[in-house]
């Protein structure tokens, strides 16, 4: 099977980031169980929004087309990316999406 090469480099990103915030942030064998918690919390924060937001981006860039029917029956046209930011449970996400413009 061929290996996708956006994929790869989403992972390759994310187990750099992942090794990064476990060198910083792993807690010691004198932990307690609530720094232990709580170090876990932290090095999820500092991992799951930037793979989140990856994916959701690189879906959205893979996606785009030049004109898509609109419902008024015409034909909306690509105008360009748009950022969205949403609060979603990893997070802030930064949403990047085609906008699109019907010109009917
Ligand atoms: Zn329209």
């Amino acid at each position: 099977m061929k290996r996708d090469p956006d994929r790869q480099a989403i992972i390759n990103e994310a187990v750099r980031l992942y090794r990064e915030a476990l060198e910083d942030l792993l807690p010691g064998e004198n932990a307690t169980l609530d720094q232990v918690e709580t170090a876990i919390t932290e090095i999820g924060h500092e991992v799951f929004p930037d793979l989140q937001e990856k994916l959701i981006n690189e879906r959205n860039r893979k996606a785009r087309v030049n004109k898509i029917d609109c419902a008024c029956g015409g034909v909306t046209r690509y105008r360009g990316m748009c950022t969205k930011t949403l609060i979603t449970v990893h997070g802030l996400l930064r949403l990047k999406r085609p906008y699109y413009h019907c010109s009917s």
